[in-house]
This record gives structure tokens, C-alpha cells and sequence, in this order.
């Protein structure tokens, strides 16, 4: 059976709670936000249209039967400085994958997602074949997935303070591989 509290402790999580995948909730009016207030819709393989429609989202997330939701940190001189922030995620995406692996030592699979569009490419190829489709990581509200209440729900802290970034991960996982 496939246990975090065997190996999260290794890792530079903040905080973390393990819950069944029915329990993430999903939601058009996020897609919405995507689609009119966020710079990166339509221009990455991590954000929408390109992951599909939330209902398509939900059920890719519901064939894994438990979630793993965590914060990394990362200190910056202003959090509210984009290009600041987003040069932090490669560590977290490393936190990211680690994770995965030792879920996959354990016999599970996973569908990892975390927060922002993935920034592994300068310019990411969009609508071109992505160049690394098995590194790159979606965008949890490209899913339709409301974050903050994922937050509340668990009483993991969203905000520090203004030279801290929260990053917040979700790895969807299943004990049984399917073929
Ligand atoms: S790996 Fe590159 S091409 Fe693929 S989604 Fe990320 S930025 Fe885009």
C-alpha cells in the first residue's frame, strides 16, 4: 500500500494533505479566468484550450483514485514581481517529479499538475509538438481546479508574506497500474 508519510518528510514541503480525487473540486468559472484575465491561455501545452475542457480535466483526474496536494516556498526580494516568481518554479517542478518517482517506487502512477504554465521552454512550441511532453507539468487551474478552496479545505496557507512564493502541487495517484 502506498504510503507519503514514508518519504514526504525527505523533501522540502511545507505542508501537505492526502485526500481521495473526488474531493478536488472543479469549476467552469476558473476556466473563465483562463480564458479572460490569463496571458498564458492559448499559448502553452500546460494551460487551455490545449489540456482540453474541464469535464475532460475531471475525468483524466477522477481515473486516479487519491490526490496529494502540497506547498513548496521560495524566497524572492517582491513576490508580486512575475518574472521574479516564475524563476522559481523549476525547483519546485524538481519537488514535483521527485515526488512522483517515489510514488512510482511504491507501484503507483500519477498524474501530476502545479501551479503557473510550465516554463521549461523559453517559448513554449505551442501549437507545435511540445518538446518534452514527459517533463512538462499542467497548470492546476488550467484543469478548472479551485486552488483556494482546495487551501481552506486542508488549512494549508496560501500567503506568507511578500518575499514569499507559495507553490502548490497536486499529484493525482493510483496503487493499481492499468494497462
Ligand atoms: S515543455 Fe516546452 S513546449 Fe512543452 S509545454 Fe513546456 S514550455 Fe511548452
Amino acid at each position: 500500500m502506498v504510503s507519503v508519510e514514508t518519504f514526504i518528510g525527505e523533501y522540502p514541503i511545507c505542508q501537505y494533505a492526502v485526500c481521495k480525487a473526488r474531493e478536488i473540486p472543479f469549476s467552469e468559472k476558473v476556466r473563465h479566468i483562463c480564458r479572460t484575465e490569463c496571458e498564458r491561455y492559448g499559448k502553452s501545452w500546460s494551460c487551455p484550450p490545449a489540456v482540453g475542457e474541464v469535464n475532460e480535466c475531471r475525468k483524466r483526474c477522477l481515473e486516479y483514485e487519491n490526490a496529494l496536494v502540497f506547498t513548496t516556498a521560495a524566497q524572492v526580494s517582491d513576490a508580486s514581481v512575475l518574472a521574479e516568481t516564475l524563476a522559481t518554479r523549476p525547483e519546485h517542478e524538481a519537488v514535483t517529479r521527485a515526488l512522483c518517482r517515489e510514488l512510482e517506487k511504491q507501484g503507483a502512477e500519477c498524474l501530476a499538475l502545479s501551479s503557473e504554465s510550465c516554463q521549461i521552454c523559453e517559448t513554449c512550441a505551442y501549437p507545435q509538438p511540445c518538446r518534452f511532453p514527459g517533463k512538462a507539468i499542467p497548470c492546476i487551474e488550467s484543469y478548472g481546479i479551485l486552488v483556494t478552496q482546495i487551501a481552506e479545505r486542508y488549512g494549508i496557507e496560501f500567503y506568507s508574506d511578500i518575499h514569499t512564493v507559495t507553490w502548490f502541487g497536486l499529484i493525482f495517484f493510483r496503487e493499481e497500474k492499468r494497462l
